[in-house]
């Protein structure tokens, strides 16, 4: 027989996600409502190792829903990927009686909790955090949506200044290995060419395409590249493009953290609340290492396991939509 869960833990870990603060928010007072004890560990990992532990009250958490960042800090912990180190948490949670622990962060902090769950006998819950939104099995991550519209925000601007002057944009968002950002953000601003690391650039036909609106003599173009893209970042791009087209006026923009900060969107601050509270209820329910998605608006429990091992995938319908709409 299971244990009960009676005392729970939540952190932050890995990259920061705008929405961590109302997952947060949402664990700490589902837990108390059902009568648990909620404790705060700070700094991810590295927390848990160096006992930075402390306990929550539904006070802790007011007035956090709106506001970027993690009251619980991140950060990346070396001692975690360690059996010894992952020994030295399980202790400090086994010395107050935590017997349930929920982590927010992405598919890193995912593996370190399938490694502790497998030695030791605390139950784990995932809550996807990540700006990337590189984990299947959810239709949403937290801070996805947020970094996306931020990104948009930011392309719209520059798209002005492109216009009025006739020139060529190559603009980075964030993504080392997941073009979701390129893509939505591309789509939502109407950019003429996307790049992203899930499909081979072909720097040909985008130089083809630039030398028919040089002999036009319409020059405005677009381009979205996420930071992982196979072919090179933004400064790469633009490197070869200049090559091919020496007369034309290109510029790179490199958005860079702003992606990453700021307050929630609104459907950040909805799926976070909904996930902390589907977390919570998911460990009382013996649904354990598994992290909660939402998929076709329903909720979808995932085993941490199978979460690490799958990536997201970017479907070619979404790319011959590029295609067409930017023709
Ligand atoms: P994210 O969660 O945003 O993907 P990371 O990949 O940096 O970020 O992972 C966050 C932390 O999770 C790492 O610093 C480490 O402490 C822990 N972690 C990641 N992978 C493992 C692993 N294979 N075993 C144990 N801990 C891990």
């Amino acid at each position: 027989m299971e244990k009960k869960v009676t005392r729970i833990g939540v952190l932050t870990s890995g990259g920061d996600a705008p929405g961590m603060n109302a997952a947060i928010r949402a664990v700490v007072r589902t837990g108390i409502y059902h009568g648990l004890e909620v404790f705060g560990i700070m700094r991810g990992y590295q927390g848990l190792i160096d006992d930075d532990i402390f306990r929550m009250e539904g006070r802790s958490v007011a007035n956090i829903i709106q506001r970027g960042g993690t009251i619980l800090k991140t950060a990346r912990c070396k001692e975690f990927y360690e059996p010894a180190g992952r020994k030295i948490g399980y202790d400090n949670l086994k010395k107050r009686g935590i017997n349930g622990l929920v982590i927010i962060g992405g598919d890193g902090s995912f593996r370190g909790a399938v490694n502790f769950s497998k030695e030791f006998d605390i139950p784990c819950v995932g809550l996807a955090g990540t700006i990337d939104k590189d984990i299947s099995g959810t239709d949403f991550t937290i801070g996805f949506d947020t970094a996306v519209n931020t990104a948009v925000e930011a392309i719209d601007k520059v798209r002005d200044t492109m216009d009025a002057h006739d020139r060529i944009f190559i603009i980075e968002v964030m993504g080392r290995d997941a073009g979701y950002i390129a893509l939505h953000s591309g789509i939502a601003t109407g950019a003429e060419n996307i790049l992203i690391p899930e499909r081979k650039t072909d720097i040909n036909s985008i130089i083809a395409s630039l030398q028919e609106k040089e002999r036009r003599k319409k020059m405005v173009n677009l381009i979205v590249v996420a930071e992982g893209d196979e072919f090179g970042g933004a400064n790469e791009v633009q490197r070869v493009l200049q090559d091919k087209l020496p007369k034309a006026e290109i510029r790179v923009c490199i958005l860079g953290h702003i992606q990453r900060g700021g307050a929630p969107s609104c459907m950040d601050r909805l799926i976070a609340s909904r996930m902390g509270y589907h977390a919570v209820e998911s460990l009382l329910e013996g649904r354990h290492n598994v992290f909660v998605g939402i998929q076709n608006n329903r909720m979808n429990y995932i085993p941490l396991e199978t979460a690490v091992k799958n990536k997201g995938k970017i479907s070619d319908e979404w790319m011959k939509i590029v295609k067409i709409l930017a023709s």
